[in-house]
């Protein structure tokens, strides 16, 4: 799709990735250090949909690579999934965050931030064309489905989306690292491993 921003409809994933760091669609560019385009193969089978950069991601330029992108790994190697054959991104590209003293804390985006920010998601999807979109907690299940979904009762589940490709929805990766008790965390992150499972299954 092309941005009234930028003359040119990206024709290829690092069209999209240079773009990105124009992009005024909404205001969260101006407190972020760059957007952070997603990464991956170019045809990926898979795309995983997280919500947004955290600190580490706006800092190196790069998704998943913090704390949340350490436990999607682990969960990747158990469910048997290569991470080389998944395109990994974000449904709102630039970090929303707020500043205390030395430290930035995450805030979550809102509706309009990411119906914004679907204009790239949406490229990403028209160019990697993976055959199975996960969107991992609510932000993503929002960009990719268009409308709220509740995780608990839908995740393990298939559903056709508008490009043919599978939809499938799980938490995200973070949600895990907020979980006080380990047993809950393992438990979760059980859960979770199973849902990759199931999702990467749909390729067979
Ligand atoms: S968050 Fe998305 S829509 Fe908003 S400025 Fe960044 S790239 Fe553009």
């Amino acid at each position: 799709m092309a941005d009234p921003n930028h003359a040119e409809t990206p024709r290829s994933l690092g069209d999209v990735a240079k773009a990105l760091q124009g992009c005024r669609r909404c205001g969260l560019w101006a407190h972020a250090t760059q957007a952070v385009p997603g990464e991956g193969p170019a045809h990926a089978p898979m795309m995983l949909v997280g919500e947004q950069p955290g600190d580490q991601e706006d800092l190196q330029g790069r998704p998943f690579v913090g704390p949340a992108g350490a436990v999607l790994d682990r969960a990747l190697e158990a469910a048997g999934v290569e991470r080389g054959r998944a395109y990994v991104t974000n449904a709102v590209k630039h970090f929303k965050n707020e500043p205390r003293g030395k430290r930035r804390l995450h805030k979550t985006p809102n509706r309009g931030e990411i119906a914004a920010c679907r204009w790239w998601l949406d490229d990403e999807r028209r160019l990697a064309r993976p055959r199975v979109i996960v969107a991992m907690g609510g932000s993503a299940v929002l960009a990719v489905f268009k409308r709220p979904i509740p995780i608990l009762k839908n995740r393990g589940r298939a559903f056709q989306l508008e490009d043919q490709a599978q939809g499938f929805i799980t938490v995200h990766p973070a949600s895990l690292l907020r979980m006080p008790a380990e047993a809950d965390r393992l438990a979760a992150f059980e859960a979770f491993v199973r849902d990759l499972k199931a999702a990467h299954a749909l390729l067979a």
